[in-house]
């Protein structure tokens, strides 16, 4: 491993969505924005609803949507576990699209509170799909 990298694997309970050597990373933790970079001291974080990034070997720096979950890091390695993780190159933006508005319609009916809030997460997990796959439509 170059000098400057460490290990990111993004896991979730279907796949593995990356594992790559990255020279920086920011995760959307609960409390914040959370830079990594190599010789991390070790730290357990809980994960918002949002958009990771990291920058690959390549230099290029790449997105990643998270619904939440945890991150790790220890000895050089940042585990993402996360109930559903998507490049921004994999993501549907019609998909997330049609998943924001749904989520939007729900939210102004506002019948029972739990579908309120399911709304409100489905909301959140449609934005990070839109920011992620825009991000990396750049590249
Ligand atoms: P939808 O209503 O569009 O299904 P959702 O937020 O309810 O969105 P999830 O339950 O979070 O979807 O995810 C179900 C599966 O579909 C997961 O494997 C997730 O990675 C994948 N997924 C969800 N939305 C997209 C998308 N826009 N592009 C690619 N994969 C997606």
């Amino acid at each position: 491993m170059a000098e400057s990298t460490f290990m990111l694997e993004v896991v979730t309970p279907e796949r593995i969505v990356l594992s790559d050597e990255v020279e920086f990373m920011v995760v959307p933790a609960v409390e914040g924005e959370l830079g990594v970079l190599r010789n991390h001291a070790p730290m357990v974080a809980g994960l918002k609803i949002g958009v990771l990034r990291y920058r690959g070997t390549d230099g290029i720096t790449r997105h990643m949507a998270v619904s939440g979950g945890f991150m790790e890091v220890i000895d050089n390695e940042a585990i993402v576990l996360a109930e559903t993780a998507e490049r921004g190159s994999e993501i549907d933006i019609l998909r997330a699209k049609a998943a924001k508005e749904r989520a939007e319609r729900r939210l102004q009916q506002r019948t029972e509170e739990i579908n309120f809030v399911r709304a409100q997460m489905a909301l959140q997990r449609a934005l990070a799909r839109i920011k992620a796959a825009e991000a990396d439509q750049r590249l």
